[in-house]
């Protein structure tokens, strides 16, 4: 038995609507799956539109497109994040300006974004970190404040929640990544979900290479070929079909993990925040100091149980050494440092949490991974 950090759950319809689209020569960016995956990811984020591509980075450069972003602007973004939040802004020649985390979500802390505002921010790309939403709340003040747009970095947080509407639905735009270890999967893909009608329109044309929709192989803008397959989107309908489920799985698993884990040892355990429901794309816990996190890796390896080391800081990437950050985000460098993502695929038991939690207090216990005093 390995236990995995986030394996694809394709036991639903995901097969036969493959084989559908094979028997039908159906297998290209049209086709009924399409239209179907983006309505029904509209209707469960609670969004008029769901506009899916064929990943989720170029989502999120399609969403900062679609909003003329460009040459000289500047967007605060996590540091703490997944690479693509910040490339995606430099993908438009805007500059990404690095915000820190808030010490408990881990999320971007909204004091850190406002001391990053400047005449030339336009917007902020908040990321729910491993499915925990960002405080909205302070996020849209700031926007509102300051007259900047906000676009969701909603990739690992399908069936989050912020005071009972769902992630990809709190801002202007939202994206969502469907890659193979995200809780829901097309293989690769993602979408930009929105309410505005005009953005929508605007998402689509940029999306199929800026085409005139009435006028063949006129081109009105300079746009992509991002489009989403009808194969993926196959696959995409049968995830949504038990999205629930999915959603439901991990947290029960959370729940698991914490009745093992709790007040047992000095690790730092994923938090909630009361006006929020966690979509736990992974269980996360930060080690505690002094704990060498690659020996715990490996120990745990050992055991057959995978895990993942938290992103590093964007803002020390070398291409990002000439942005702006806000004093070099200690927090989110420590969490760096200390972060652990626990194995959380959607065919882990009650028993398997438990075997993975023990592994994990022993791994961390043990004298020689901790750092000679
Ligand atoms: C997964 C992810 C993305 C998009 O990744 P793709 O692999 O391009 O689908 C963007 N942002 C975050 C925070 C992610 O975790």
């Amino acid at each position: 038995m390995r236990y995995q950090v986030a394996a694809p759950d394709l036991s639903g319809n995901e097969a036969a609507y493959v084989k559908d689209c094979l028997e039908s020569t159906w297998i290209s960016s049209q086709g009924r799956f399409l239209d179907e995956f983006e309505a029904r990811l509209a209707r469960y984020t609670g969004v008029k539109h769901a506009v899916a591509t064929c990943n989720g980075t170029v989502a999120l450069h399609l969403a900062l497109a679609a909003m003329g972003l460009g040459a000289g602007d500047e967007v605060i973004v996590p540091s703490l994040t997944f690479i693509a939040t910040a490339n995606a802004v430099r993908y438009c020649g805007a500059t990404p300006v690095f915000a820190d985390s808030d010490p408990e979500t881990g999320c971007i802390d909204p004091e850190s974004a406002a001391r990053l505002v400047t005449p030339r921010t336009k917007g902020i790309v908040p990321v729910h970190l491993y499915g925990h939403p960002c405080d909205m709340d302070a996020l849209d003040l700031l926007a509102e404040r300051h007259g900047l747009w906000i676009v969701e970095d909603a990739a690992e947080a399908i069936g989050a929640e912020h005071r009972g509407r769902r992630a990809g639905s709190l801002a202007r735009a939202g994206m969502f990544s469907f890659f193979g270890n995200k809780t829901v999967t097309t293989g690769e893909g993602g979408a930009v979900t929105t309410d505005d009608d005009q953005l929508a329109k605007r998402l689509k044309l940029l999306r199929g290479q800026g085409m005139t929709p009435d006028r063949r192989y006129w081109h009105e803008a300079l746009g992509f070929n991002y489009r989403m397959t009808n194969l993926a989107a196959a696959i995409g309908v049968a995830q949504m079909e038990r999205v629930d489920e999915l959603v439901d799985h991990r947290r029960r698993l959370a729940g698991w993990y914490h009745s093992e884990l709790a007040g047992r040892s000095l690790l730092t355990l994923p938090g909630e925040r009361p006006e929020v429901k966690h979509a736990y794309w992974m269980y996360s816990v930060l080690l505690p100091e002094g704990v060498d996190r690659v020996k715990v890796m490996q120990r745990l390896a050992s055991r057959d149980v995978e895990t993942r080391p938290y992103f590093y800081p964007a803002h020390e990437m070398p291409m990002y050494l000439d942005c702006p950050s806000d004093g070099g985000c200690p927090t989110a460098c420590e969490l760096s440092r200390r972060g652990l993502s626990l194995p959380s695929s959607s065919y882990l038991s009650k028993s398997d949490a438990a075997f993975v939690a023990e592994a994990l207090l022993e791994s961390v216990s043990e004298r020689r991974v901790r750092r000679a005093a």
